[in-house]
């Protein structure tokens, strides 16, 4: 069982790899940007006061992101949680360490996925998920086998994300190197940092992540 973190900016791929994690090893994918979109699609009023926050590209606060991780590491996970997408910030970051030393647990590792913008932009304006199981596609480096249909489950529910576009990712871009790239040098500091290439295919990505969790 280990509990990790995978770091990078959007596109860098961390929800293609956490979801092979969690058919791998049994872990469990937290992913904030999945749960402010079902906070939205479910009306909560956490949704409601993210979602304009979310089009535009901009962090939403602090206390939303960890009130919404601290309730869903009550449930546990015997396999362990990835944390995809949080912590943004170096608040985060710091909640994040008190919410695990209160649990008895450690995080084992922090995987920074090193990819460059220019690939950032063609992954996310490519990018489409299913809504039904999350899969994860893109136009040209992975298409669903046929078209309209998920490869996993079969739904015709495939969706392009509203903050997708280029506009909002320059925003997301910059809120990426101002608030969420200085966790690199935390992390570093720390001695929990294992980088990998983002560039690679998807099986090497995850064979060099593999390779980080049997060591830690
Ligand atoms: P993130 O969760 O970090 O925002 P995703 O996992 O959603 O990133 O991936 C963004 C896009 O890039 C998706 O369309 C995905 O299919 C594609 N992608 C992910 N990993 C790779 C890879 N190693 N090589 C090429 N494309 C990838
Ligand atoms: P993601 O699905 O990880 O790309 O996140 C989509 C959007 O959700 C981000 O652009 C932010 O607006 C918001 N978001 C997700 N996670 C966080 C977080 N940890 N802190 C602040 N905002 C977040």
């Amino acid at each position: 069982m280990a509990n990790i973190i995978l770091l990078g900016p959007p596109g860098a791929g961390k929800g293609t790899q956490a979801k092979r994690l969690e058919e791998a090893r049994g872990m469990v994918q937290l992913s904030t940007g999945d749960m402010l979109r079902e906070a939205k699609t479910s009306g909560t009023e956490v949704g409601r006061r993210a979602a304009e926050v979310m089009e535009r590209g901009q962090l939403v606060t602090d206390d939303i992101v960890i009130g919404l991780i601290a309730e869903r590491l009550e449930k546990g996970a015997p396999g362990g949680f990835i944390f995809d997408g949080f912590p943004r910030t170096l608040p985060q970051a710091d909640a994040l360490a008190d919410l695990l030393q209160v649990k008895g647990q450690a995080l084992d590792a922090v995987i920074e996925m090193q990819v460059d913008d220019t690939s950032l932009v063609a992954r996310i304006t490519g990018r489409y998920t299913c809504g039904n199981c999350g899969a994860v596609y893109h136009d040209i480096t992975h298409p669903v086998k046929v078209a309209g249909i998920c490869d996993v489950c079969g739904s015709h529910d495939l969706r392009r994300r509203a903050d997708d576009n280029e506009d909002a990712l320059k925003t997301r871009l910059m809120e990426y190197y101002k608030k969420t790239s200085p966790l690199i040098g935390y992390y570093y500091a720390k001695g929990q940092l294992s980088a990998v290439d983002g560039l690679a295919d998807v099986e090497a990505v995850a064979d060099a992540i593999a390779k980080v969790l049997d060591k830690a």
